[in-house]
């Protein structure tokens, strides 16, 4: 599966415990200089696994909202957040 978005992981808050390399059941992450970084971003369903065991909160998954026109043959906005 392709997303047009994935997890974001602040280096500066990464402890480098791989806790989220080990237990993404994608493995879409690595390790690089001891810093976790998404590897195989072609491979993330977004499950949410690596924000939910992140000990430093470093990871934070954005999500796609998107507003509809109540007007008939309205575009709709897309906004990630
Ligand atoms: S779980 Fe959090 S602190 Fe641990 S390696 Fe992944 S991003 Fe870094």
């Amino acid at each position: 599966m392709s997303l047009d978005f994935l997890p974001q992981i602040d280096p500066a808050k990464c402890i480098g415990c791989e806790l989220c390399v080990k237990l993404c059941p994608n493995s879409v992450l690595a390790m690089v200089d001891h810093i976790a970084v998404v590897s195989a971003p072609e491979a993330c369903e977004y499950t949410g696994t690596c924000q939910e065991i992140c000990p430093t909160l470093a990871i934070s998954l954005t999500y796609e909202i998107i507003f509809k026109k109540k007007k008939k043959g309205g575009s709709s906005q897309r906004t990630n957040v």
